[in-house]
This record gives C-alpha cells, structure tokens and sequence, in this order.
C-alpha cells in the first residue's frame, strides 16, 4: 500500500453526546511537531506517496502544546514535506480556522479533498448532540473552503435517527446535503453507546421510519457521488497507480487527487508492475457512481 497514516494527536475534549471516544480515549494529547515531521519524512524515504494526518479532530491540534503551532503549520509543514498527497482526518467543523483553509489552497501536495461531518442538518439535533456550530456556521466553511480551492471534494459523515429527529429535522439534513453536493457520504444509523448523553435521551423512532430515511439518504448519496465523478469527465488527472484492476489484469487502478478509484487500459507493452507507485495522466473518458474510466495520455 502507497498510502500511510500518521497520528498527530490522540483523544478528544469535544463530547459530542453521543461518542464514547472522549471517556475511552482521553483528552487531547497532540504530538510534538518535529516528532510528526520525522515521521513524515520516514515514510517518505519508506516510498509512501500518499500520507493522512491522523486525529480525533485534527483542527484542535497543539491546543495543549501552549497554543503554538496549531493545525495549519503542522499542515504546511506536511505539505512542502516533499511527499506526493496530503490529507488529514477528522475535521470538526467547529474549530477549522481560515488558517486552514489558507495552506489548504497554497500546497499542491495537499489533496482537494476535505472530510467535514455535518451530523445533522437540524440546528436543534445538532444541540442535542452538542456539536457547536450550527447549520449556517457549516454552509458559511463550505463556501470559505470552495472559494479557497473552487474544485473541492467534500466527504461526510450524517446519523440518521439520533434521539428525537422527526421528519422535519431530517429533511433539514436532506435540503444541507443537497446544497453541499458530497463527493462520498458515510451514513450511520443512530445506535446507542451506554454511558453517553444521549444514551438517556427518549428515543422512539420506530426502525422502518429509520430504515426508510436511510434508504432517501442513500438515494441522494448516489446521485451526488455520480455527479462529481461524472464532473471530471474530460479533464487529465493525476493517478496514483495501485494495482492491476481485480477483474482484469490489462487495466490499471489508481487513485485520482480526490481519492476517486480511476481504471485505465494498459497497452500491450505495459506492465502494472513496472508502474506500482508512480504517479500517471489519465484522461476521464466516463465515470459511474464508483469509479473513473480513462485513457493513459
Ligand atoms: Fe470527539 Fe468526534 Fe467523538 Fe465528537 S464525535 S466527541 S469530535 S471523537
């Protein structure tokens, strides 16, 4: 595998009402930045061309290292680190500073591709999960982020049925969802963590009403993956090529900047082997919900 992951910080002090992850992981704990940087640098050497910094919520990052440095210099140190693609995971939407979003769009190396859990699109939900923005606070990033880095790609991360969401909550995450476009959404059906808040919370939402908001999600979900893979057809991108396809071994599959699967016809004098780790032009001749198709240029 090309790509590597490298922990800046551990814990988290957000408790979100319903995650354990604070009273299992601890607080916040970020690692020093030379210490990261090393890392960085190793893998590098190591051949991994594609490195995600690593947290609960990367965007509090150095809180507890006196303040300084926070996210956005550990990010542009990663970024003119000499490696091929950053990302970085989880970003709570509440603490991504313009900062951010500044070495964002200033490094190359740093992927178009922003990870941003919304949760819910119900302001009143996003209380009782005590998230701390709002769903306004939430557009207002995604226009910062698309007027810093216009070809974007946004991925999330929605419950479905947290104690209490009626209808109308649910629709207010299906008008915010439509409005943002998701390249990738991950979708949870609310499941209760004993020892939470919201573990305490009335909650009786019978199941095929969950069940049958899941499946409109997931409808949406679908639409806007196809969508924006079915945007960059036309343009040449940069794979990263990982292997041969599963089903056929004349066809290359890689990864496109914003993490789409990309396939693409060898010649016959071409061997995946030989390319394992380099990074080639495709031009996207289709795209499905899944995956890219396009031709070596
Ligand atoms: Fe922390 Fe994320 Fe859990 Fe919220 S959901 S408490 S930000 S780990």
């Amino acid at each position: 595998d090309l790509k590597a992951w490298v922990s800046i910080m551990y814990g988290c002090n957000n408790f979100c009402s319903y995650c354990i992850v604070p009273y299992v992981r601890g607080r916040e704990r970020s690692r020093r930045p030379e210490e990261i940087l090393e890392e960085v640098k190793g893998l590098i050497a190591a051949g991994y061309k594609d490195i995600t910094l690593l947290g609960q919520n990367v965007n509090s990052y150095g809180r507890d290292l006196y303040g300084e440095p926070r996210f956005a210099q550990v990010l542009a140190l990663a970024g003119r680190s000499g490696v091929d693609r950053v990302r970085f995971v989880t970003s709570h939407p509440k603490d991504l500073l313009p900062e951010t979003i500044e070495a964002m769009a200033a490094y190359d190396a740093i992927m178009p591709q922003l990870h941003l859990p919304l949760q819910s699109g119900s302001d009143r939900i996003l209380r009782a999960m005590n998230r701390s923005y709002d769903v306004e606070r939430y557009l207002g990033l995604v226009r910062d982020l698309r007027a810093a880095c216009p070809d974007i790609s946004l991925s999330t991360d929605i419950i479905i049925g947290f104690p209490g969401e009626t209808e109308e909550d649910f629709q207010g995450t299906l008008r915010v969802v439509e409005e943002v476009g998701y390249g990738q959404m991950f979708r949870f059906i609310y499941s209760k963590r004993p020892g939470t808040p919201a573990a305490t919370m009335p909650d009786d939402t019978p199941r095929e009403i969950l069940v049958e908001r899941f499946e409109r999600l997931e409808k949406l979900a679908q639409k806007s993956s196809l969508a924006e893979n079915r945007r960059e057809i036309g343009r040449v991108l940069p794979v990263l090529v990982e292997s041969a396809s599963k089903r056929d071994a004349s066809i290359l599959a890689g990864k496109s900047p914003k993490l789409q699967t990309v396939h693409a016809q060898l010649a016959t004098d071409m061997c995946v082997e030989d390319m394992l780790g380099s990074i080639v032009n495709v031009r996207v001749d289709d795209a499905t919900t899944n995956y890219l198709q396009g031709t070596l240029v």
